[in-house]
């Protein structure tokens, strides 16, 4: 059967996404879908498909690599990761605190060698603190980590490159003034930040057509014909679903958080000052304003260790500023609330006047004009009123008593860039 005229169909030769009867090589991921886009574009759609750079590197995270590459599962998010879904490899990252029972004594459960998690091979232990690199020092035989191709070592990971090594050294002259200890290649991605290779380019192609479709867009739906055939291939063109989720509105791209239309220009320009007033509300510190665009990509889900979120179904653009006060919770849709019904009003004498819907979960109440309204904070369950018993709190903090919690992962934070 034939298509519309003017729209390709795809080759399909090895899932290959190139218009029929093409030249050259077959390509499953062709980002000549969007060749007729500017530079400036194709780089946010480059930049949309790579990790979030993460604070220096301190917890060993590789920057500027797209989402398909190894991943860093923190010991403690172990058992909720979906670790089969890791096509490109996962390492597992332990603290000192975590792996030593004293110094130079590994808990006994890490010698076990029906442990899944192997310190050498597919784990290693990561040094943050001169404190903790005193107190649990790596054993004499251990190794800092290092990349291995055949017998060679190399810098570079990619085919038959392999993991080597015991331990990762990440200790900043902040942590006691003794100097800086930084050693140990960069183990993997922020695992919530993962999506392997087909994921991440249908996100990149669900979100190159949403930028076709901004307020003032240099692009016309022809153009991006051979975009579309492939997002009608992957089942992703039911606009009515973008517009459920209010990351499209009366076929245009809008925030899901305020439900604004994003336009064309604001993917480019630097958040101000005054958008934040313009916004609704009084100036406010936003967290990386300096260096943040005004609309960025949005994850309708926040991104979490649990379950693999940048995918086609969850991505949008949205403005720096509401991803900053969405924070790490779910983004419902006006759509979504309203079908839920649980109407939210004021008691005044007259009768109730209502003015939204609230969330199942009471995080977001919504009017239907774009007005919404965040939960700050949680009410307190029944045990949090109990005082402590005395004496109780002197122990359990872990080792040397410094935090394991580490600050750059309490959820995903850079949230102004990236959510
Ligand atoms: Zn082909
Ligand atoms: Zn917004």
């Amino acid at each position: 059967m034939m298509l519309a005229s003017s729209q390709p169909t795809l080759c399909g030769v090895n899932r290959c996404r190139l218009p029929s009867k093409h030249d050259g090589n077959h390509d499953p991921y062709p980002t000549k879908a969007w060749s007729f886009m500017r530079p400036n574009d194709k780089k946010k759609l480059v930049k949309a498909g790579f990790a979030t750079p993460r604070g220096g590197a301190k917890g060993a995270y590789q920057n500027h690599v797209v989402r398909s590459n190894q991943v860093i599962i923190p010991f403690e998010k172990y058992y909720l990761a979906p670790l089969d879904e890791y096509e490109d490899g996962y390492v597992v990252r332990l603290l000192p605190e975590q792996y030593f029972e004293s110094a130079g004594v590994s808990k006994p459960e890490f010698l076990r060698p029906d442990n899944p998690i192997q310190v050498g091979k597919n784990a290693f232990v990561l040094y943050r603190t001169h404190s903790a690199y005193k107190q649990f020092p790596p054993p004499a035989e251990w190794q800092i980590r290092y990349l291995e191709k055949g017998e060679e070592s190399t810098t570079k990971r990619g085919k038959d490159v392999q993991d080597r090594g015991h331990y990762v050294l990440r200790i900043s002259t902040a942590s006691a003034g003794e100097g800086r200890l930084v050693d140990g290649v960069p183990q993997g991605l922020f695992a919530p930040e993962y999506a392997d290779r087909e994921t991440n380019y249908l996100c990149t192609c669900v979100l190159a057509w949403l930028i076709v479709h901004t307020v003032g867009s240099p692009y016309t739906t022809t153009m991006a014909n051979h975009l579309k055939a492939i997002l009608v291939e992957a089942d992703l063109f039911d606009e009515s679903r973008y517009e459920h989720k209010g990351v499209l509105r009366h076929g245009l791209c809008s925030c899901p958080l305020c439900l604004r239309l994003i336009q064309y220009k604001q993917l480019h320009e630097i958040v101000s000052f005054e958008d934040a007033i313009g916004n609704g509300n009084a100036a406010e510190q936003i967290e990386g304003a300096t260096r943040s665009t005004i609309v960025n990509l949005f994850h309708i889900l926040p991104l979490r260790y649990d379950s693999i979120r940048h995918i086609p179904e969850n991505v949008a653009w949205g403005h720096a500023v509401c991803n900053t006060r969405l924070g790490q919770r779910s983004c419902h849709s006006l759509a979504e609330l309203m079908e839920t019904d649980l109407k939210v009003g004021i008691i005044k004498e007259e009768g109730i006047e209502t003015f939204g819907w609230i969330s199942g979960d009471y995080e977001m109440i919504r009017s239907p004009l774009g007005a919404v309204w965040i939960q700050l904070s949680r009410d307190m369950d029944g045990d949090e009123y109990t005082p402590p018993q005395p004496g109780e709190g002197d122990e359990g903090s872990i080792g040397s008593g410094i935090p394991v919690v580490l600050q750059d992962e309490e959820g995903v934070e850079d949230s102004s860039l990236d959510r």
